[in-house]
């Protein structure tokens, strides 16, 4: 009996505005702002205060709203989530409920089988959560290792940090449309490179800026019906998601095979097992008792609000993707490897666009070259040292034969820690190319002479030496010079000579 896979996703974005959801705090880093710094009455959830919607926040959420093709709700409404967590003070989280900002939406993701549209179910606004910190006795007795628990120990305790309560959240939905883990990780990695571009959101999965909630269950092949599911809470990186859902699917098909049920639950994931485990049996809607939110009128969106919106939207991830595979002819991991990074991306136009240089040389050079630099000094392509229109340049003079590709090299690091120019640095120290040909020729005889012994070896049918008498004469030359033109003498004066 074969089995089939269906895995549903609810991913959480927090969106990284000024200011908080429903108050003026600032949205700060969850790591390295101290604890409990950007708190006020309305998001500690005090009584008698009044919620007020943040512009912002609706603003970015329209944009990944519209890049996910969503229709939007022109009215939507904001419900309380009820229930008691003392992460979340109020006693409720404020979200989206019946009418959500944004359904029926789509995204194209890449499979095995070529690309394939996922239905996008909803997209709605909430309030993130404080965050707790649950310390065992262990860590609280001897202070040493790390080992939190679910806090249940007797001396163990927790801590409460409400920096992250009232943060802008978004929360999208899509139908049971996914069949593997494959599939998963590649929505997830559109979805985080999407939200990059859009500006709303920084893409640190590890973080918890973005949490991904995948929801597993398997059937019968051929089955109409769904299977029970699990969902796995808190993933916190690609790796983890696509590891935790391929052990999902392993599980209930060991179950299922063994004649046993699913059970519905909620699961986390243990990183040092590389297993899930059981952290609660789901909850219904119903036991949230979601009623309209009094304090706050309904949500609209008018005609123009969305247009405006619309109309700013940048070029899509997967829209310079295609573009990337379908114009220039990189291959689809190429493509996708520079489209999921704006800056990589728009640096890579913007040299094109500057260079005669051809398009594997661009690329070999972005990608390659510069990118190693980039990564030594822990910089992305939006704060390289050299900027598009420098390299294009440093590309041009090796197209036009000024310096060779060695020495290009050593001119780019040059431009990478001086800021200076590709032209000035090969001015200022005699690096251009050598394509005098007699100068060559003679440095070529000169290296024959030299080396009797590798001349008489080569002649004697030892035709690799001539790549050691041509590292003889670049050597000469000051690796400079054009080293089309010294292999073509080269190999004259091997031919001809004796
Ligand atoms: P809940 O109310 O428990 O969160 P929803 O019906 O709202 O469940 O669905 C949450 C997510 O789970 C959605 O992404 C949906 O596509 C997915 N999902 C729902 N049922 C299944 C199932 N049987 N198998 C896999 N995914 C599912
Ligand atoms: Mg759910
Ligand atoms: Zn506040």
């Amino acid at each position: 009996m074969t089995y089939e896979p269906v895995i549903g996703l609810e991913v959480h974005i927090e969106l990284q505005t000024q200011s908080k959801m429903f108050c003026a705090c600032p949205v700060v880093d969850s790591v390295s702002a101290p604890p409990n710094t950007a708190v006020c009455p309305i998001c500690a959830g005090h009584p008698g205060t009044l919620p007020v919607v943040n512009r912002q926040a609706v603003e970015y959420a329209l944009r990944v709203a519209m890049a996910l093709e969503c229709s939007i709700n022109p009215v939507s409404v904001f419900a309380r989530k009820n229930y008691f967590y003392p992460d979340i003070p109020k006693g409720y989280q404020i979200s989206q409920y019946e009418q959500p900002l944004a359904v029926n939406g789509r995204i194209v993701i890449e499979t095995a089988e070529g690309e394939k549209a996922i239905r996008i179910r909803r997209v709605h606004l909430e309030e993130d959560t404080g965050k707790l910190t649950h310390v065992s006795a262990d860590f609280a007795a001897d202070g040493e290792t790390d080992k939190r628990t679910t806090g249940e120990s007797e001396k163990g305790y927790s801590l409460l940090d409400l920096n992250r309560a009232g943060v802008p959240l978004l929360e999208i939905v899509t139908e049971p449309d996914f069949h593997s883990a494959e599939e998963v990780r590649s929505y997830a990695e559109r979805l985080r490179a999407l939200v990059r571009y859009l500006g709303v959101n920084s893409g640190d999965l590890e973080k918890g800026v973005m949490r991904i909630e995948p929801n597993i269950s398997v059937r019968k092949r051929g089955a109409s019906e769904l299977g029970t599911k699990v969902e796995i809470k808190n993933l916190n990186s690609f790796r983890a998601l696509e590891r935790g859902v391929a052990y999902e699917i392993k599980r209930h098909i060991a179950i299922l095979e063994a004649g046993g049920k699913v059970a519905q639950e909620t699961v986390g994931w243990d990183e040092a097992r590389q297993a899930t485990f059981s952290q609660r049996s789901k909850e219904d809607a119903h036991d949230y008792r979601y009623f309209p939110e009094p304090d706050l009128p309904p949500l609209v969106v008018s005609p123009d609000w969305q247009e405006a919106v619309r109309e700013q939207l940048p070029e899509l991830p997967w829209q310079v993707y295609r573009r990337f595979v379908d114009q220039y002819g990189l291959t689809r991991a190429e493509a996708w490897g520079l489209a999921a990074e704006r800056a990589a991306a728009q640096y890579f136009d913007a040299v094109l666009q500057a260079t005669t240089a051809g398009i594997r040389t661009v690329y070999a050079w972005v990608m390659g070259e510069l990118l190693s630099l980039l990564n030594a000094a822990g910089r992305n392509f939006d704060l390289s040292p050299v900027p598009a229109r420098e390299l294009a340049a440093l590309l041009n003079l090796i197209a036009d034969g000024k310096v060779n590709q060695t020495t290009a090299k050593a001119v780019l690091a040059e431009m990478f820690k001086s800021g200076q120019s590709a032209a000035s640095i090969v001015t200022e120290q005699g690096l251009s190319q050598v394509s005098d040909v007699d100068l060559i020729a003679r440095l070529v005889s000169e290296t024959l002479t030299e080396n009797p012994a590798e001349v008489t070896s080569y002649r004697a049918g030892k035709v690799t030496v001539a790549n050691w008498l041509f590292g003889q004469v670049m050597r000469k030359a000051g690796g400079r010079a054009n080293p089309q033109l010294v292999r073509a003498e080269l190999e004259r004066q091997l031919a001809c000579s004796g």
